[in-house]
């Protein structure tokens, strides 16, 4: 039942029961009224009779009382009427007319009491009122004095007179009042719904409205429109509720589109949306959380170890196996394995291309098919085996068990966000990766401990691609020793060698980790400066171009000799769009700082290739 119906109820249960309330006062009040006045008129009848009887024995004529008392009995009201005597008075003078003796056990009871009694018979057709009042010998010296004629003591009961009326007339009439006033009253009851069924009527609709929007906005709908005819402040609130929601769903339209390019659609499941982005929001703070951690750890086995630890305690994943292939070799290695886990094949003893979701790239998941994966060897275990490629040489897959369907599907569940943070942990990896490659001896040269050009081929690509997609730049610097021939020539090729040994110190104690210094060929280093100003750069420039020049040499009984360098500096991606062309272009510059005079740092401008075409 709606609010409405309710009030309506309820209001009409009211005025109805005020209605019986004062339909059963009046009632009550006209019975009492009707019977009080037929008291009252007893009383007088009473009287009368008493006096005109009286009057009667005083004149001698009490035989002609019959007249007197058919006169009076026809009263209006007055159903019956009639005296009777005493005792005393029947043995002093007779019992009178006919009807002069006690009628009944009333009549009988006044006489021999002294006490009035009064009784209501009352029935459907009508109310009959009987009353017996006595009369009392009476000696007050009063004229007639009652003792005089009667043998009687004093107020000693004489006779009594009875009494019928019939109050039903009173009583109808009190019913026909009734009715009008239940008939007033009923016209009033059905105005004041009719009134109050009209001016409700746009409240309730109203309130079925704003709950109609609210319930829609529950579940992420903000497009209602609320509308009412009640004018004043509802007006003034239905308009703001319309400003409301428009920015409701203008925002949270924002929100959603902004948070499904980090999280994927169907990660986390509500109806309601701020649920949804509150959720979204905790997975990509424990996200970011995640990959800051790993960003600082100093391995990738380290980072393998993180995602193993948030499997177990975040996705509380009690079984599972973690693998690392290498796809340039086919070879999948063990990262981790939950004790008594192994569902499948022995690592490394055969291909990755036996793994089901290495090779297809696709989550393997037992149930939606027989036998799925032919390599699993798990009886009663329902399994989900998830691959991921970290690049083109590297993939992960990770491989869960699970007891029952109920398990296995609540690891499923947690698949997407699994993924995202694998996603996280991939450019870390990568990194790692490469930093691990980086440490190859074959890449770096015997003589200084620095990279050699093979590192540079090899690698060059790959730090390229990371710096676009990570916009970042390298300043690349293009070393050389100034006539150098000359130290070979003057002094041999071992004072020659102990100068490069010098260089690569120089430069090894001159950049930053995440800087790059390579021996490029003979006597010539390229150096390669991460994300560092062109005054920085400048900086480390001088810093390695004087303290070189500071080097003194001991080239053998006794003589020393120092040595000076020239260096040009060329930015990637500012003056190309590729390494080897800043390369190029910082051997342009250094070219530039041989020509003009060597003992020199000259960063390259445009110009110079413009030169060196001319040339
Ligand atoms: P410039 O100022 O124009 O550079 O004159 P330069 O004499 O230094 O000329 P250049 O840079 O062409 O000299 C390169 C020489 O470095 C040629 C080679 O004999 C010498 N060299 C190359 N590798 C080695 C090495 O490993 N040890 C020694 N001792 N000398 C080397
Ligand atoms: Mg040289
Ligand atoms: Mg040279």
């Amino acid at each position: 039942m709606n609010t409405k119906s309710k009030l309506l109820i309820i209001v009409a249960v009211m005025l109805l029961g005020i209605t019986m309330a004062t339909i059963v006062n009046i009632s009550l009040n006209f019975r009492e009224y009707s019977i009080n006045s037929a008291i009252d008129k007893a009383k007088m009848t009473a009287t009368i009779v008493k006096d005109g009887l009286t009057a009667h024995m005083v004149n001698g004529i009490m035989e002609k009382r019959e007249y007197f008392m058919n006169k009076v009995s026809v009263n209006d009201g007055v159903k019956a009427l009639w005296v009777v005597r005493s005792e005393n008075v029947t043995k002093q003078f007779g019992e009178g007319l006919h009807s002069e003796s006690a009628r009944d056990a009333i009549d009988a009871k006044v006489l021999s009491s002294g006490e009035t009694v009064k009784e209501v018979q009352e029935n459907a057709e009508q109310i009959l009122l009987r009353i017996t009042i006595p009369y009392k010998a009476e000696s007050n010296g009063g004229n007639p004095n009652c003792l005089s004629c009667h043998n009687v003591q004093r107020e000693e009961t004489l006779g009594a007179i009875s009494m019928e009326f019939d109050v039903s007339a009173v009583r109808n009439s009190g019913l026909i009042t009734i009715l009008k006033i239940l008939g007033i009253n009923l016209g009033f009851i059905i105005v004041v719904l009719f009134l109050l069924n009209h001016y409700i009527t746009p409240y309730t609709k109203l309130f079925t409205n704003l709950r109609m929007g609210i319930k829609k906005a529950h579940s992420g709908d903000f497009t209602h429109k609320f509308s009412t005819t009640v004018g004043g402040d509802a007006k003034l609130i239905i308009s703001q509720m319309n400003t409301l929601f428009g920015k409701m769903q203008e925002t949270f339209g924002d929100i959603k589109y902004n948070l499904a390019t980090f999280i994927p659609d169907g990660c986390v499941s509500s109806t309601d949306p701020l649920h949804e982005a509150k959720t979204i929001i905790g997975e990509l703070s424990d996200i970011y959380k995640f990959k800051k951690t790993i960003e600082l750890d100093s391995s990738k086995d380290m980072v393998y170890v993180r995602i193993t630890d948030i499997l177990k305690t975040k996705f509380e994943i009690t079984h599972f196996a973690f693998y690392e292939v290498n796809n340039l070799i086919n070879e999948r290695k063990l990262v981790y394995i939950s004790e008594g886990h192994s569902i499948c094949f022995h690592s490394i003893d055969k291909s990755a291309l036996e793994c089901r979701a290495h090779r297809t790239k696709t989550d393997v998941i037992s149930t939606e098919f027989i036998n799925l994966c032919q390599t699993c060897n798990a009886d009663k275990l329902k399994y989900t085996c998830i691959p991921f490629t970290i690049n083109a040489d590297n993939s992960l897959i990770i491989s869960m068990t699970a007891r029952n369907e109920e398990e296995l599907s609540r690891i499923n569940s947690h698949s997407l966000s699994i993924k995202n943070y694998l996603e996280a942990a991939k450019p870390v990896i990568e990194s790692k990766i490469l930093m691990d490659k980086l440490r190859d001896t074959s890449l770096r040269d015997g003589m200084t401990g620095l990279y050699n050009r093979r590192f540079l081929e090899e690698f060059i690509d790959k730090i390229m691609n990371q710096a676009q997609r990570g916009n970042e730049t390298y300043s690349v610097m293009m070393l050389d020793v100034d006539f150098f021939k000359k130290v070979n020539d003057t002094y041999g090729h071992d004072v020659g060698d102990k100068v490069i040994i010098a260089i690569g110190n120089v430069l090894k104690d001159n950049i930053r980790n995440s800087d790059l210094a390579i021996r490029y060929g003979g006597e010539e280093f390229v150096v390669m400066l991460h994300n560092a100003t062109n005054e920085g750069a400048m900086e480390v420039a001088q810093k390695i171009h004087s303290s070189f020049a500071s080097l003194v040499f001991d080239v053998g009984s006794g003589e020393k000799m120092q040595k000076t360098m020239s260096i040009g500096i060329s930015k990637f991606p500012v003056d190309g769009d590729s390494i080897w062309k800043c390369i190029k272009f910082a051997d342009t510059a250094l070219y530039k700082a041989k020509t003009t005079g060597r003992n020199k740092i000259v960063v390259y401008a445009q110009e110079m290739s413009e030169d060196e075409h001319v040339r």
